[in-house]
């Protein structure tokens, strides 16, 4: 019989998100609205097991408004198939939600006044793992989960977990699929990584 406590919930879980986007879109807080083409809010499940993270927007993303559909957002598919996961079963979503000008880090300032709609982008998916790709994603979640962030050369790969108010969620950094780009090497390390979530993916997303 449907529980029509939880279709309340999901109904407005999916007005919620539809609000946040709506901010997203026409988000004005700090000066990257003056350059970006596109803001980028995310894009995939929204009832997804999966949460990956990346840093912010690049050139493709901003004229395209969808989040990693570059070159290392090719990377990033051939990852997801080496685990039997399209782009539909997962979510994806930034930092910053708009591109830096030439692809320059993010500031401290952008990530604190942007991470507010990431924050609300996982209380609202709740994924079982979170994902984040490179040394500003890893940063921001192991702070946010009080763990300890070093360098994502020592933490990729490795599965963290921590219980918070009201379930255990798990932390698995990844490099930047970026890097495979120039450094073709990464991706065999990238592939080995990624599997470590596998125990992770049967529940909402298959
Ligand atoms: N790099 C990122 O960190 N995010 C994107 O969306 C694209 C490239």
């Amino acid at each position: 019989m449907m529980n029509t406590h939880w279709v309340a919930y999901e109904m407005t879980d999916d007005i919620e998100m539809q609000k946040l986007n709506d901010k997203i879109m026409n988000c004005k807080l700090c000066d990257l609205y003056k350059t970006r083409t596109h803001p980028v809010i995310g894009e995939g499940s929204t009832d997804a097991d999966l949460l990956f993270i990346g840093e912010a927007p690049g050139y493709n993303e901003d004229q395209q408004g969808r989040p990693f559909v570059g070159r290392a957002g090719k990377i990033l598919d051939e990852l997801l198939d080496s685990i039997g996961l399209h782009r539909s079963d997962i979510y994806i979503a930034n930092i910053l939600k708009c591109r830096p000008p030439q692809n320059r880090n993010p500031t401290k300032n952008e990530i604190k006044t942007c991470s507010p709609y990431l924050e609300k982008q996982i209380d609202l998916i709740n994924p079982s793992v979170i994902l984040p790709m490179g040394s500003f994603a890893t940063e921001y979640i192991f702070d946010k989960y009080g763990l300890q962030f070093t360098k994502i050369s020592d933490l990729h790969g490795k599965l963290f977990s921590k219980q918070t108010l009201y379930h255990q969620i798990r932390v698995l950094p990844l490099y930047h699929p970026a890097v495979a780009t120039y450094n073709p090497n990464k991706i065999t390390v990238l592939k080995e990584d990624i599997n470590q979530v596998k125990p992770f993916i049967m529940s909402k997303t298959i």
